[in-house]
């Protein structure tokens, strides 16, 4: 669950790039954070990741409290997220497989589960014929797909996508956010997408969450326009 309660935030210069903001996201839901450039999608991401703390109120994240947090708490607080960014950051010289084992191999399980569950998770993004390529042979909805994969495989209870189909063809753009919509029915797995790509958010519909200028302007479901045409 994410709640974040009367939150502020300033950058040392004085900008204030979030005002008051009252969030909350249960676990299992999807919502979409929507803003133009310069809304304060990047600091609210940020809070939420705890790369910065607010200025003030407070940022609760899958039961962390993250202005008390204390520093070794972080990487266990940081493990119980699975993080999606716009450029990937793949490793690329692991192939597609190594990529996805490594986020277990950092934690230290087994070669059992590692041999089980990347196969697994390479399985349900549709690579498994990608196991043995490179990042770089990849198209940037493959791309996608393995990144989606290496967050899913330690099976956090909170997936954050940052602009995830900023770097695809939109043609693919879509499917990438099928798939998270999938992780989520299927998974249980509470989704938080940031984009600033309105279009798309009214095509799926859902929890919309829009951020103007550092305040919420708009946070309801809406019918999206692919449930509109299909009545
Ligand atoms: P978005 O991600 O929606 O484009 P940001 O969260 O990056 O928006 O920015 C919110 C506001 O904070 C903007 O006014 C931006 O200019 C300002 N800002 C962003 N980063 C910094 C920074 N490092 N120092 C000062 N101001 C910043």
């Amino acid at each position: 669950m994410i709640d974040l309660i009367d939150v502020s935030f300033q950058y040392g210069n004085g900008t204030e790039a979030l005002h008051d903001i009252n969030l909350r996201i249960n676990n299992g839901e999807f919502a979409f954070i929507v803003g133009s450039s310069g809304a304060g999608k990047s600091s609210i991401l940020k809070l939420l990741l705890r790369e910065t703390l607010a200025t003030s109120g407070q940022v609760i994240v899958n039961g962390f409290d993250l202005n008390r947090l204390k520093p070794s708490q972080v990487p266990k607080f940081r493990r119980s997220i699975g993080v999606v960014f716009q450029d990937f950051r793949l490793i690329p010289d692991m192939t597609v497989y190594e990529n996805v084992a490594f986020s277990l191999r950092v934690t230290d399980r087994p070669v059992k589960e590692i041999r089980r569950r990347v196969p697994e998770m390479l399985e349900l993004m549709n690579l498994k014929h990608k196991a043995r390529q490179h990042p770089y042979e990849l198209s940037g909805g493959e791309q996608q797909r393995v990144a989606l994969a290496r967050a899913l495989v330690n099976d956090p209870p909170l997936i954050i996508a940052d602009e995830p189909t900023g770097n695809i063809d939109p043609e693919f753009s879509y499917e990438i956010v099928e798939l998270l919509q999938r992780i989520n029915r299927e998974h249980k797995t509470t989704l938080l997408m940031v984009t600033h790509e309105h279009e798309m958010v009214k095509y799926f519909g859902g929890r919309t969450v829009n951020i103007e200028q550092g305040n919420i302007v708009f946070d309801d479901y809406i019918v999206g326009s692919k449930d509109e045409e299909s009545r």
